[in-house]
């Protein structure tokens, strides 16, 4: 007998009869003998559509009232499921994040679970009763509703597994694993029965959409087994089969695995962020908190940062910021920044993608950025900024060129082979 925590996102739960198969699915792992702890998003478009309604009152919402209308989403979805669940025979009992008590800080719209009190469900669990668990939401310590972040029901079951103890946590959704890279763009792309929990963290910041950063961060720090599989298959297939499908995420790298795994496992990118250019600067101390930290204080998040060599006492610094965020920044450096720092020109581009390639494999190989650099110069197409990790290197470039890059990168790592 496993304790398993099953997490059903957004489309799993978009209609009754949706969260009828989700009942089913469930009532499958019970009646194998499991343990199961579920964890249902709000239905499809359902969050959207409350976060617009409080943007019809207010343009920029108080955070805290944003947080108590963003959270029913999930308490519908508790509350039905749990219905779908007694009606096929299956004891169930459904909890809001404050019920059960998942402890948060008070950082609204994005705050972080501090704890979380397994008491009832171990008690229900215990009884031989289902807990169903709103994920997104949680409570302040001074009893304010709170909300974990847009894709935050990803980070309520990981955390629920990892205070349960539990055996796995199973992320169902409407992929069925994670790829090689987005089949969309590269039809040859491979599903990856394993990735390394390094690599997910790499591909959950680079845009691969499937599970939120922070539920990875928590799964990495808890060691919480974790497997992304798809809810759109049939419910009733055995529990065996269904055990083993999509992508697990691992822990320790098998050393004979690691030698038969490919160098790189992904290529990710994003098409979010703009680049900005502040021309010709002083070269001396202080310049780049001269003008990254204004950037920060607006508290605009900075990803790529390249410097030039200087060149007469002078240099360039480049960085990108998320697109949403582009006008603001270039604003504020013009009209607060440049006027202090004496700089030529502020420019920017917000036609620019950031392709990366990432694997583990590439701590011990050579030679890998050589064969990105290679790989898109024969296709003729400028990099704009490099910037690396130990086992990812990104380009940024122009936007035009994102999907070839992406499809040219994954044939030159060889990810469509078996
Ligand atoms: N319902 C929330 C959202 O749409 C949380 C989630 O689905 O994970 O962001
Ligand atoms: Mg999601």
């Amino acid at each position: 007998m496993a304790l398993i925590v099953q997490k059903y996102g957004g489309t799993s739960v978009g209609s009754v009869e949706r969260i009828r198969n989700v009942a089913r699915r469930v009532a499958k792992w019970r009646a194998a003998g499991h343990q199961v702890v579920v964890v249902p998003s709000a239905m499809s478009g359902e969050t959207n559509r409350l976060i617009a309604l409080a943007k019809e009152l207010q343009a920029q919402p108080d955070p805290r009232e944003l947080d108590v209308v963003a959270s029913t989403g999930e308490q519908v979805t508790v509350g039905l499921l749990a219905m779908a669940l007694e009606a096929i025979g299956v004891r169930a009992k459904s909890y809001t994040g404050w019920q059960v008590k998942v402890l948060t800080d008070s950082a609204y719209t994005k705050s972080r679970i501090i704890s979380i009190d397994d008491a009832r469900l171990r008690a229900d669990l215990d009884a031989g009763c289902v807990p169903v668990v709103a994920g997104f939401q949680g409570i302040d310590a001074e009893g304010n509703l709170t909300t974990l972040g847009r894709g935050g029901s990803d980070t309520s079951a990981v955390a629920l597994a990892a205070a349960l103890k539990a055996d796995e946590c199973q992320i169902f959704t409407d992929v069925d694993a994670v790829y090689t890279t987005d089949p969309r763009v590269v039809p040859e792309a491979r599903p990856l029965a394993t990735v390394s929990f390094e690599e997910m963290l790499e591909l959950a910041s680079l845009g691969s959409k499937v599970l939120q950063i922070r539920s990875v961060e928590f799964a990495g720090k808890y060691k919480v087994p974790t497997r992304v599989l798809s809810s759109l298959t049939d419910p009733d297939i055995p529990v065996e089969v269904e055990g083993r499908s999509g992508t697990l995420i691992t822990f320790e790298e098998d050393p004979k695995m690691a030698m038969e795994k490919a160098v790189i496992s992904g290529v990710a990118f994003n098409r979010d962020e703009a680049k900005i250019t502040v021309h010709d600067v002083p070269d001396r101390p202080g310049i780049a908190y001269a003008i990254l930290g204004p950037i920060a204080d607006a508290n605009i998040d900075v990803d790529v940062i390249v410097q030039n060599v200087g060149h007469d006492g002078m240099t360039d610094l480049s960085f990108t910021v998320h697109r949403n965020d582009y006008a603001r920044a270039v604003k504020l450096l013009k009209d607060q920044v440049q006027p202090h720092i004496k700089c030529r020109e502020v420019s920017g581009d917000d036609r620019i993608a950031k392709v990366s390639i990432v694997g583990l494999g590439m701590r011990s190989h050579a030679g890998i950025a050589a064969r990105m650099f290679r790989t898109l110069s024969e296709e003729g197409i400028n990099i704009q900024m490099i910037s690396t990790s130990e086992i990812k290197i990104s380009v940024v470039l122009e936007e035009k060129y994102m999907e070839l890059a992406v499809r040219v990168l994954h044939k030159a790592f060889d990810l469509d082979q078996q």
